[in-house]
C-alpha cells in the first residue's frame, strides 16, 4: 500500500494506479522537418519499457511527447495520440496540469535546485501543482519518496542541506524523489545515467526495477547492456538518410535482443552501428 498523498482526488486521471501508456501514430514536426513518422507503441502498465536508437532517430521527441512537453516549443507540430489508460493526454478536457502530474521527467543531467534543501526539492513539485499539505504530510512525504528513489538512508541526517551538494548520483535519485512526489502514473526517463559512474547507474537501475512495480516507466538508454538488464519490453528507433524517425521493431526485450526480427536491430544490438 502506497501511503496516502495530499494531492489524491479519486476522479482525477492522475490518480494512483498502474498505468498503461499507448501511443497511435505519433508524427512530429519542427517547423517543415518531420522528424518522427506514424510511431506506435504501447507501454505496459508497471513494466519498464527501453527506448533505444542511434542519435538524432527522435527518442528523446517521442519522450517528449508523451507528457506534452513537445509543444512548449513554438514550431513544434504533431499529429497522433497519446493514450493513459484509454483517456487522450492531448483531449482538450485532459488538463496540461494534470498531463504533467500523470507523466513525470527525469532528465539526463541531474537538475535539482541546487540552492534549496533536500527536503524542499522533493515537495518543490507540490508547490507547482498547487497541492497543500500540512507539516507531518510533508515530512512523512518526504521519507516515502526519498525512500523509494533509494536515497533516505544516505540523507536523513541532512535533510536541510543542499541538494547541489549532493554526488551525481545521489542528485539524479533526488530529482526521481522530487517526481515521485506528484505522485505520477508514469515515469519517464531521458538518458538517466549517461551523466553517472557506473555504481551510480547500477544504483539508479536498482532504484528503477523497485519503482516498476507502482510506476510505469519509459527509459532511453544508449547502453545496450542497460537496455537487456532493466527493461521488459523495448523499442528500436531508426531514422536513416535524413528520413523521419519510425520503429523499426519492437516487443519483448529478451526476444530483442537474442532473436531480432530485422537485420538492422541485430545490427544496433550487437554494437554494429
Ligand atoms: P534523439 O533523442 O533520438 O537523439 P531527438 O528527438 O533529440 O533525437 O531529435 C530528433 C530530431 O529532431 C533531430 O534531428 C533533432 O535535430 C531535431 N530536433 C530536436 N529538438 C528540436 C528542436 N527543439 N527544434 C528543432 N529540431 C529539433
Ligand atoms: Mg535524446
Amino acid at each position: 500500500m502506497l501511503p496516502a498523498h495530499p494531492g489524491d482526488q479519486p476522479d482525477r486521471p492522475g490518480h494512483a494506479g498502474l498505468a498503461e501508456l499507448e501511443a497511435r501514430e505519433i508524427s512530429a514536426w519542427f517547423g517543415e522537418r518531420q522528424v518522427l513518422d506514424r510511431v506506435s507503441l504501447t507501454m505496459p502498465a508497471g513494466g519498464i519499457t527501453a527506448l533505444i536508437g542511434p542519435s538524432g532517430c527522435g527518442k528523446s521527441t517521442f519522450l517528449r511527447i508523451l507528457n506534452r512537453m513537445h509543444e512548449l516549443v513554438p514550431s513544434a507540430q504533431l499529429a497522433g495520440e497519446v493514450l493513459l489508460d484509454g483517456v487522450d493526454l492531448y483531449d482538450p478536457e485532459f488538463r496540461l496540469t494534470a498531463a504533467r502530474r500523470a507523466i513525470g521527467m527525469v532528465f539526463q543531467k541531474p537538475n535539482p535546485f541546487p540552492a534549496m534543501s533536500i527536503q524542499e526539492n522533493v515537495l518543490a513539485g507540490l508547490k507547482l501543482t498547487g497541492t497543500r499539505a500540512g507539516r507531518a504530510e510533508k515530512d512523512e512525504l518526504v521519507e516515502s519518496c526519498l525512500t523509494r528513489a533509494g536515497l533516505w538512508t544516505e540523507v536523513r541526517d541532512r535533510l536541510d542541506a543542499p541538494g547541489g551538494g549532493l554526488s551525481g548520483g545521489q542528485q539524479q535519485r533526488l530529482c526521481i524523489a522530487r517526481s515521485l512526489a506528484i505522485r505520477p502514473r508514469v515515469l519517464l526517463m531521458d538518458e538517466p545515467c549517461s551523466a553517472l559512474d557506473p555504481t551510480s547507474t547500477r544504483v539508479i537501475e536498482e532504484t528503477m526495477l523497485d519503482l516498476a512495480r507502482e510506476v510505469t516507466i519509459v527509459i532511453v538508454t544508449h547502453n545496450m547492456q542497460q537496455a537487456a538488464r532493466v527493461s521488459d519490453t523495448c523499442a528500436f528507433f531508426l531514422a536513416s538518410h535524413g528520413t523521419p524517425g519510425v520503429i523499426v521493431e519492437h516487443g519483448d526485450t529478451y526476444a530483442m535482443f537474442n532473436a531480432p526480427q530485422d537485420q538492422r536491430t541485430n545490427d544496433y544490438v550487437n554494437g554494429r552501428f
